[in-house]
C-alpha cells in the first residue's frame, strides 16, 4: 500500500526554486503519496505544477478572513492545498499552545483541509504524557474529524539532528497514538535515503524536513 511521504520544506526554496524540483518530480515515477509543503509565497506556484491533492502550507490561522496582518486562512489555503501542518514543534516553540493549535485544527477541517497535526516530546521528557496531553487538547472536540485528521510523531530531540528513535521505540510511539486517536500516524525526525524505508514499514507515512531539500535524496525516500 502506498505511504505518504511529506516534504516540509519550511524557509527554504525560492518560487523558482520550488517550480524547477515539482516540475522534475512530476517527471519521474514515485511509489508513495508525495505532498510538498513549500513556503507560502510558493505554494500557488507549486500547486499549479502539482495537483492540490499533493500540495500543503506549513501553517494556517483560525479565522476566515479581518484584520489579521500577516496570517492566511483556511479558506485561502483551501484554494491551492488539500492538506495543512499544524502544530509543526518550530511553530510550539514560537508560543503556539494546544488552545491556539485547537482552534487551527478546527477551522482547518471546517474548510476541508487534511491536517497533519505534529506531536512529540523534547529530549529528557515522557513521551507517553506529552503525546497524550497534545492530542487531548490539540485535538478536542475532533473525534468526528478522524478522516481529516493524519498525526505526525515526531520527537523534538530527533528533528534536524540525524538522531532517531529505535525501530521498536517509533513502533510502541505509533500503536500509542493509535490508542487515544484512530488516525494514520506519520513518523518525522531525522528521516532519510538510509533509513526510509525500515521506518516506512511500522508506520502509515514519513515527515521530512532537511533530506527534503535534495532532489534525489528526496527521491530515495520517495521510492521507498
Ligand atoms: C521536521 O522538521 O518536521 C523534520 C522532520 O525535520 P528533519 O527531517 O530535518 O529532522
Amino acid at each position: 500500500m502506498d505511504k505518504i511521504v511529506a516534504a516540509n520544506w519550511k524557509m527554504n526554496k525560492s518560487i523558482s526554486q520550488s517550480e524547477k524540483f515539482v516540475r522534475k518530480l512530476k517527471k519521474v515515477d514515485v511509489r508513495n503519496n508525495v505532498i510538498i509543503f513549500p513556503s507560502f509565497i510558493a505554494l500557488p506556484a507549486v500547486s499549479q505544477i502539482l495537483e492540490k491533492e499533493r500540495c500543503g502550507a506549513q501553517d494556517s490561522f483560525y479565522e476566515s478572513s479581518g484584520a489579521h496582518t500577516g496570517e492566511v486562512s483556511p479558506e485561502m489555503i483551501k484554494e491551492v492545498a488539500d492538506y495543512v501542518i499544524i502544530g509543526h514543534s518550530e511553530r510550539r516553540a514560537k508560543g503556539e499552545t494546544n488552545e491556539i493549535l485547537n482552534k487551527k485544527v478546527k477551522a482547518c477541517s471546517a474548510a476541508g483541509l487534511k491536517i497533519i497535526f505534529c506531536v512529540g516530546e523534547k529530549e529528557g521528557e515522557d513521551s507517553h504524557a506529552v503525546v497524550k496531553k497534545q492530542i487531548i487538547e490539540g485535538l478536542k472536540g475532533t473525534d468526528a474529524l478522524t478522516d481529516f485528521v493524519i498525526i505526525a510523531y515526531e520527537p523534538v530531540w530527533a528533528i534536524g539532528t540525524g538522531k532517531t528513535p529505535e525501530t521498536d521505540e517509533i513502533m510502541e510511539a505509533v500503536k500509542y497514538i493509535k490508542s487515544l486517536y484512530s488516525c494514520e500516524v506519520l513518523y518525522g525526525g531525522s528521516v532519510n535515503g538510509e533509513n526510509a524505508e525500515e521506518i516506512l514499514k511500522i508506520c502509515d507515512g514519513v515527515l521530512v524536513g532537511s533530506a527534503s531539500l535534495d532532489f534525489q535524496s528526496f527521491l530515495k525516500i520517495a521510492r521507498s
